[in-house]
């Protein structure tokens, strides 16, 4: 894996590129991930928004409400509809990238789950990773 790691959507129009390399995954069970998504879950990088940079076009962004009232940013192609990258409204030098828009699968594997209470019936969650039923503690969110 060598840095710049880069990625975009589906159709092209969006690419972007990260300085850094990526140590973790973590995949999120929440209910709007699923419907964001199409599927059981996000597979997701965490990164500060310092090493994550768009090299071409211009995401759309959805203000997503949480159950707690924060809003979550969450950024997609206009166009072909790829999910790409969200961050919180309060926090925005985090950045949490969609992996499977990676042009190439960076060699690590997901390393805990997230919201695993509302995880869907067909999703496999590894019983040796980290598993939090809801949002993990804060210092998990900027590993
Ligand atoms: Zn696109
Ligand atoms: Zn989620």
């Amino acid at each position: 894996m060598t840095t710049p790691l880069t990625g975009g959507c589906l159709c092209g129009a969006i690419g972007y590129a990260v300085s850094a390399p990526i140590t973790a995954l973590r995949a999120c069970h929440c209910t709007h991930c699923q419907k964001s998504s199409g599927t059981g879950s996000s597979v997701n990088a965490i990164m500060p928004s310092a090493v994550f940079q768009i090299t071409q076009g211009a995401p759309k962004r959805y203000a997503d409400k949480a159950d707690s009232g924060r809003i979550l940013y969450r950024y997609f192609c206009g166009d072909c509809g790829s999910p790409l990258y969200t961050h919180r409204e309060t926090a925005p030098e985090i950045l949490v990238l969609r992996a499977g828009s990676l042009d190439d699968p960076p060699g690590v594997k997901i390393t805990a789950h997230i919201w695993t209470a509302s995880a869907r019936p067909w999703s496999h969650i590894d019983p040796a990773c980290e598993q939090h039923p809801g949002q993990p503690p804060a210092p998990a969110a900027s590993r």
